[in-house]
């Protein structure tokens, strides 16, 4: 799975720049997306094998997005926000998100978390004694 690509959806060029470059160097494939609206056709196409998703984007939010996802993949999203009260109202709505991330984040602080979640998510099962 690591042969797929990580997408990064988020409208400010410079952050997901930061973000794509980070992953880069880390080892993943990397496609940005600027506008919501791209973002459920590009994963139906593409299968991602996890997504950075920005909850405040053009065309369809960060939430829609997250629920058109979960009707079809399991793939793991990892919601960022702007504010942290937000995290807990998200929490809240139990979209299905693996994680959150909260702006201003360090980009290690996002490898690190991206890591964890794909290490979780496509662990291989246990090998008997
Ligand atoms: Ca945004």
């Amino acid at each position: 799975m690591y042969g797929r690509e990580i997408l990064v959806a988020e409208d400010e060029i410079k952050i997901a720049e930061i973000l794509k470059d980070y992953l880069e160097r880390a080892g993943y494939r990397v496609s940005c997306l600027e506008n919501g609206g791209q973002v459920v056709p590009h994963v139906k196409k593409n299968q991602p094998c996890l997504i950075l998703l920005d909850l405040m984007l053009p065309g369809l939010d960060g939430l829609a997005i997250c629920r058109e996802v979960r009707k079809f993949s399991q793939v793991p999203i990892i919601m960022i926000t702007a504010r942290v009260e937000e995290i807990d109202r998200l929490l809240g709505l139990e979209l299905g998100a693996d994680d959150y991330i909260c702006k201003p984040f360090s980009p290690r602080e996002v490898v690190a978390r991206v890591k964890a979640v794909l290490r979780r998510v496509y662990a291989p099962p246990p090998t008997r004694p």
